[in-house]
Parts: structure tokens; C-alpha cells; sequence
């Protein structure tokens, strides 16, 4: 029977997974990226998470890279891990003798959803709201990545809001969806000397947990209605923008935040959307919500190594 690799490398841990013939995951590895210590450090460190799950029938290998892939080979933009500029599926290859494919973590975990769930919708936009805001796209049933980096939604232009975005940028849809966007918002209404219960649960230079936000949304807290209010906004301008720019069947919509408020926001969400589609374009498009949690992008990787192998596109 034959296997596969599907390896995860995140500015804080590398996971890896070993994958049967039918998606299963047979074993994990995980270790701490200790991304400070350079490149070749942490390459060793990914060359030992493989080790620990390499075997003679693994047939080929998916790595999801958190940031820009040229040609599903070579790292050109790597965000938190000292990998940028860089050869990696060759030296995977070089050192493993089976063919190594690289992709977008983001990309890749829409990419995965898909597959898994067995939508019959064949254009798909993928939507993440976490920490940030980010996207994939599968057109024709095909994931596509443009030049090595579309979807990068959470950085189309929303607003002259004067807030920086982790970009470069200012105003990108992220600062008022993504939960980094919120944090600053919180921050500068705590300043202003309003009132909240989610004032006891930040700490300055920290990130929230989306739990309490949750929390504090479900029992009416008037900032947190502003906070989610704001996001449900920025979302549905963004998404209204893609359906409109590219007429998807399907939006998957996944991410912490996602995780949390979907079964709650999710018809108000639609129907803002829709009133940001051109009119003639806003019949059908259907949501979904996300069902693998962290195990999205090693999925997809699965399945970009697997196809490579049973389905070589020349
Ligand atoms: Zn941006």
C-alpha cells in the first residue's frame, strides 16, 4: 500500500503527518520549529521530523509553506521561518528520492476541505478568518495560486482607516476582519475610557482568545457587538468583491473566529455579502463551514502529494 508525507512548517512548530493510500493519518510528528536559530538549524530539524515518519512505500511528499511558492518547488516568500529564497523540494528530493511538493498553507488547507468534504461545486473560494484574513481558490477544480500567491484576501484595500496593516499597507480588509484588527480596536476603545468585560481578558502585547470573545458577544457586551459587528462588515464588502470579481458556487469559510461564530453570523454574513455582489451575479452561491480544524493543510498537502504520484500533470 502506498504512503505519504504531508509536513506543516509554521514559524512555532513543524508537524508531519504519515497519510495511507485512503487519507488516513497512520502517525504524527511534532517539534518546535526554533526558527531564530537560522536556516540550516531548522532544515535539520524538518530533515527530523521526515525521519521520524519515512517509510520505503512513501511514494511522494506535500509541504505547506506560509508564504509564496513558485511552481510548487521553490520557496520565493517565507514568513517566520528562515526558508525564503530557497530550493526545498530539491533538496527533499535530493535526500528522500521521491518527488516533493510544495504549496501555500492557506491555499492548501481550502484545497483540502474541499477535497475531504467531496463538494460537487467546482469554483470555490476558500475564506480564513483567524489571527488574520486569508483565502485559497480552486477553479475548474483546480487549485490556482496565479504567479505563486492569489488569494492573499485579506490584503485587498477596504478602507481609508488609517490602521497599518502587518503588510505595509493601510486599511487592508484584515485590520477591522481578522482578530488583529480587533485587538487594536479593543485597545484604542479601552483607551477612550469605555466600558467591557473583554478588558479582563487581554493583556497588553497579547493576543485574546476568540473563546471570550465569544463569550462576551453571547452575553450582550456592547464592544463586542462593535468588534464582530465591524468584522461581519469587512467580510461581507470583501466577499461580496469576490463574488462579483469571480462568481464562485462555494465559499468555505474556516479559521478560529470561524470556528466560533459561523452557526451565528452566518446568514447575516450572506446576505450582507450579497448586497455587495453585483445584483445579476448574487443567486445560489452557497456556504459552508470548515470540518477538518488544524488538520486542513496537511489534507490538502496529502492530496497535492497523492495527485502528483496518481494523476502527473505533464
Ligand atoms: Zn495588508
Amino acid at each position: 500500500m502506498s504512503k505519504y508525507i504531508a509536513v506543516d512548517i509554521g514559524g512555532t512548530k513543524i508537524l508531519g503527518s504519515l497519510f495511507n493510500e485512503d487519507g488516513k493519518i497512520l502517525s504524527r510528528h511534532k517539534v518546535k520549529t526554533g526558527a531564530h536559530r537560522g536556516r540550516e538549524a531548522v532544515l535539520q530539524t524538518l530533515y527530523g521530523v521526515i525521519d521520524e515518519l519515512f517509510q520505503s512505500d512513501v511514494k511522494s511528499m506535500g509541504v505547506l509553506i506560509p508564504g509564496v511558492v513558485r511552481d510548487g518547488k521553490y520557496v520565493q516568500m517565507c514568513s517566520n521561518v528562515p526558508f525564503e529564497n530557497m530550493n526545498l523540494s530539491k533538496l527533499l528530493e535530493d535526500r528522500y528520492q521521491v518527488p516533493v511538493l510544495l504549496g501555500n498553507d492557506v491555499s492548501l488547507a481550502v484545497y483540502g476541505e474541499w477535497r475531504h468534504a467531496g463538494y460537487n461545486e467546482k469554483h470555490v473560494i476558500g475564506v480564513f478568518v483567524g489571527t488574520g484574513l486569508g483565502g485559497g481558490f480552486i477553479f475548474d477544480g483546480k487549485l490556482y495560486t496565479g504567479r505563486g500567491a492569489a488569494a492573499e484576501i485579506g490584503h485587498i484595500p477596504y478602507k481609508d482607516n488609517n490602521i497599518l496593516c502587518g503588510c505595509g499597507r493601510i486599511g487592508c480588509a484584515e485590520t477591522e476582519a481578522g482578530k488583529i484588527g480587533m485587538l487594536h480596536f479593543i485597545e484604542k476603545e479601552q483607551k477612550r475610557g469605555v466600558s467591557s468585560s473583554l478588558f479582563e481578558c487581554i493583556s497588553p502585547g497579547q493576543m485574546f482568545h476568540t473563546n471570550d470573545l465569544y463569550d462576551a458577544w453571547k452575553q450582550g457586551d456592547p464592544l463586542a457587538k462593535k468588534v464582530i459587528k465591524r468584522s461581519v462588515r469587512a467580510l461581507a464588502v470583501t466577499l461580496g468583491t469576490l463574488n462579483t470579481l469571480l462568481h464562485p458556487e462555494l465559499f468555505i469559510l474556516g479559521g478560529g473566529v470561524m470556528e466560533s461564530f459561523y452557526e451565528d453570523i452566518c446568514e447575516e454574513l450572506h446576505n450582507k455579502m450579497l448586497s455587495h455582489t453585483m445584483p445579476a451575479l448574487s443567486g445560489g452561491v452557497r456556504f459552508v463551514r470548515c470540518c477538518l480544524g488544524d488538520d486542513a493543510g496537511i489534507t490538502g498537502a496529502y492530496y497535492l502529494a497523492k495527485e502528483a504520484v496518481d494523476e502527473p500533470r505533464l
